[in-house]
């Protein structure tokens, strides 16, 4: 693989020496596989970048935000695509709709603390709520003790913007029937 032109083309940046890969070769599980590199993306156009480059070198690409994973679910031999670096700020608070824009990798509790100020918060709750970032919620669909009340992250989650295969960006979430016949 060209790692020069790789790392040429990004904002962010590559790692590909054995310290790095050996510290991103485990997650919260017992699983344990090397990668074969690390990266540490910023902006959006890095992601497509990284996107591309994975589909053209048939290789995987491993989001990854806390680690905090307890099945291997950030473990493997493509390319981990550590989030929690430039990915954390909350983009828009709408209390009249109640919703609230993120990116993947801001922690459970910071968010709780930013929204503290307008009276609301985002229920699902981990026990790893201190470390553990978005992304990795709705990845994992996290919950915890009060799931019964609240609920897992699916049921929190309105709309996510996502980064195909293909390169291309769409955007997913609930539609209503007339807008699902005109999609059709
Ligand atoms: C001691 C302990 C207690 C735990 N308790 C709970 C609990 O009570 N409830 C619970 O649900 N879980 C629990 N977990 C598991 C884990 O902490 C949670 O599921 C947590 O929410 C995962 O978040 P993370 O940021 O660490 O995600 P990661 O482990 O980094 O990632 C989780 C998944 O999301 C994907 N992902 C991350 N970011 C993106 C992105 N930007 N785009 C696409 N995919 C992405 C990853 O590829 C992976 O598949 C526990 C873990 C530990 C170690």
């Amino acid at each position: 693989m060209n790692w020069n032109t790789l790392q040429s083309s990004l904002q962010g940046d590559l790692f590909t020496d054995s310290t790095t890969r050996k510290l991103y070769a485990t997650d919260a599980s017992a699983y344990r596989e090397l990668p074969l590199a690390v990266v540490i993306p910023k902006g959006e156009k890095d992601l497509i970048t990284l996107v591309n480059f994975a589909r053209e070198n048939k290789t995987s690409l491993i989001p990854r935000t806390a680690g905090t994973s307890l099945a291997g679910q950030v473990v493997g031999n493509g390319i981990v695509i550590d989030m929690s670096k430039h990915y954390g700020k909350v983009l828009e608070v709408n209390t009249e709709e109640g919703y609230v824009w993120v990116e993947p990798g801001i922690v459970r509790d910071d968010l709780n603390k930013h929204l503290a100020q307008y009276g609301v918060f985002f229920a699902p709750e981990t026990s790893t709520a201190n470390r553990a970032m978005i992304g990795g919620m709705i990845g994992n669909n996290s919950c915890g003790s009060n799931s019964v009340v609240y609920g897992s992250t699916r049921e929190h989650l309105l709309e996510v913007r996502t980064i195909l295969a293909d390169g291309s960006k769409a955007s997913f979430g609930s539609v209503g029937t007339d807008q699902l016949l005109s999609i059709q």
